[in-house]
């Protein structure tokens, strides 16, 4: 059997390997357009930075380490310019010899990844996208230069985030620009204001809100007329899929750009698969077509592609979009569907916001996380997580990306069973936390309403409780908020005004046992979900 792979990074090289293990007679011949292999693109933002010293630890694999190990033939510098699909052939362009071939195979696994979309209004000659290692070297090189004293990045998606980070460590003015109201559009507002707060206590400039109109020579221009001064711009505006060459051999897209296929990645061609960027995912939430482009997801599919090629495949499992970004510390970190995306699909949905301490709060070095979960209101399932904070984000998430592919309930987190000694977390994980506020909304034993509802509540007459100490009260309330303490509030029932009462702490708890003191009077009581922290952070 002969097996060519178009693309040799991450989904294509994990496809090869794989392949060769399960087969030590098929011939695999994986096509790559530039001149490296198996490198490591989410390495490439920290090289920048000097965080990785070394240039050659992004740059792993080499055609001759694979041939040895795995007689895998890789050949770097080979563009391919089309397939055709009925002669089962792909035609190679070979850079810098002017020869053009062609090949035959058997199967054919496209995976091309993706490519950087350029705004025309960003073309300049001090414009580079961070895709590749010549793009990564391109822009070393321009940042060593002493005359390089100031960087835009458009586009604060995560690669646009890294690439802030990494530059401003070398000391440089860093402009980070976002055409939208808010920077990491995987979470949710009111859950990214600690990273924007780092980035701008670190030196960034954040524009958020803000078009790049045109970059000129050292200036870019925003839409409103104001300009910047930048001797490099860095685009991070997006990406598609790289499938023109899928298209034009007449494979199915879908409306995103990205490759159909199904459950075991065949295209609509039966010996043409693809995986990685440029191909399609099953949405976890709906069951529909989707696009992720995770490193994770294309070698995970890089190895299923290669199972179903060798006759073992099973159908892969949707994908959920776990991600998790660092910058100065602060980590952030989604799986599955934001609250924004649910709202905007109209699609309902319960939401818990926690602060747990990331460790048993007695032992030194913890510090709060701020978790939120999306719920599905009629099967209790969850839709989406997000986690910040400085210390235990990837373990939370992680948790909380294997609850919600296995099917675990949101209330059923409170009965996960988790490590624990008091350096790593506590003896209530706060996973546990969150299912435990889960469940007492599931079954309204805690009414709650969100950080954005409060002021409607109000507007149509509701009463806010602050049931915080004073001291807590006086540095810093929501305004016309009356503070009665939590252990006050038995006896102070009477000061409470009648009616639709909002009760909040700090960060959502006292708040819920407050709630629960009320309801059992007979009050109409609700709780702030996440408390004063969560309002705070989203007004
Ligand atoms: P790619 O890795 O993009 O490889 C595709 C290859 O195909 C390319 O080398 C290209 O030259 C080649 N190719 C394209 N067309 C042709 C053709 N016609 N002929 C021959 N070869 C062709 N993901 C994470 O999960 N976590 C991270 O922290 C993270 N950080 C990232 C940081 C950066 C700066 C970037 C750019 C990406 C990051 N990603 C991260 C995303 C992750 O790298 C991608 O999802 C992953 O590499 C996709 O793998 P792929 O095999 O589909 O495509």
């Amino acid at each position: 059997m002969k097996i060519i792979i178009i693309g040799g990074v991450a989904g294509g090289m994990a496809a090869a390997t794989r392949l060769r293990r399960l087969d030590e007679s098929a011939e695999i011949i994986v096509l790559e357009a530039g001149p490296y292999v198996s490198f490591s693109n989410c390495g490439l933002p920290y090289r920048l930075g000097g965080v990785i010293d070394d240039r050659a630890a992004v740059l792993p694999r080499s055609p001759e380490w694979f041939a040895l190990r795995f007689e895998i033939d890789v050949r770097v510098g080979h563009r391919v310019t089309s397939i055709d699909p009925r002669a089962a052939t792909v035609t190679v362009d070979i850079a810098g010899t002017g020869q053009v071939d062609t090949l035959g195979y058997d199967e054919l696994i496209i995976a091309t990844g993706a490519t950087a979309d350029l705004p025309p209004t960003l073309v300049s000659d001090h414009t580079f996208a961070l895709r590749t290692i010549d793009d990564m070297d391109a822009i070393a090189e321009r940042l060593d230069r002493p005359d390089v004293r100031s960087v835009v990045i458009v586009g604060a998606g995560y690669i646009g985030l890294e690439a802030a980070e990494n530059v401003r460590r070398r000391g440089l003015d860093t402009t980070l620009v976002q055409r939208g109201p808010q920077i990491f559009p995987a979470l949710d507002p009111e859950m990214v204001t600690a990273v924007h707060h780092e980035l701008v206590e670190h030196g960034i400039t954040v524009l958020t809100s803000t078009t790049v109109h045109r970059v000129d020579r050292t200036q870019v221009t925003f839409d409103d007329g104001a300009s910047i001064a930048a001797d490099l711009v860095i685009d991070a505006t997006g990406i598609t899929p790289a499938s023109a060459l899928a298209e034009a051999a007449g494979l199915r897209i879908g409306a995103g750009g990205g490759i159909r296929v199904d459950g075991l990645h065949r295209s609509s061609d039966p010996h043409i698969y693809a995986i990685g960027d440029v191909a399609e995912k099953t949405d976890h939430v709906t069951g529909a077509p989707t696009l992720i482009a995770l490193a994770g997801l294309a070698n995970r599919d890089g190895r299923a592609v290669a199972d179903a090629i060798a006759g073992i495949g099973e159908p892969t499992a949707p994908a959920l979009g776990t991600s998790i970004i660092g910058v100065f510390g602060v980590t952030a970190a989604a799986v599955g569907w934001n609250e924004t995306r649910l709202r905007a699909a109209r699609r309902p949905h319960r939401i818990v916001h926690v602060h747990p301490s990331s460790h048993a709060s007695f032992y030194p070095g913890g510090s709060a996380l701020a978790m939120k979960l999306l719920i599905d209101p009629d099967t209790d399932l969850l839709l989406g997580a997000q986690v910040v904070g400085r210390d235990g984000v990837d373990k939370r998430i992680d948790v909380l990306a294997v609850a919600m592919s296995a099917g675990i309930t949101a209330s059923g987190l409170k009965n996960l069973e988790l490590a624990y000694a008091p350096q790593y977390g506590s003896a209530k994980d706060p996973v546990n936390i969150a299912g435990y506020v889960a469940e007492n909304t599931a079954r309204a034993l805690v009414r709650t309403v969100q950080w954005h509802e409060l002021a409607g509540h109000i507007a149509a007459g509701a009463s806010v409780v602050d049931v915080r100490t004073p001291a807590e009260y006086d540095s810093g309330h929501i305004p016309g908020a009356l503070n009665v303490p939590l252990d006050e509030i038995r006896h102070r029932m009477d000061g409470i005004p009648a009616g639709r009462v909002i009760v909040h702490c700090q960060v959502g708890q006292r708040g819920s046992t407050a709630t629960r003191i009320l309801s059992q009077a007979g009050r109409d009581v609700t709780n702030l979900d996440g408390g004063y922290l969560t309002w705070l952070a989203g007004t």
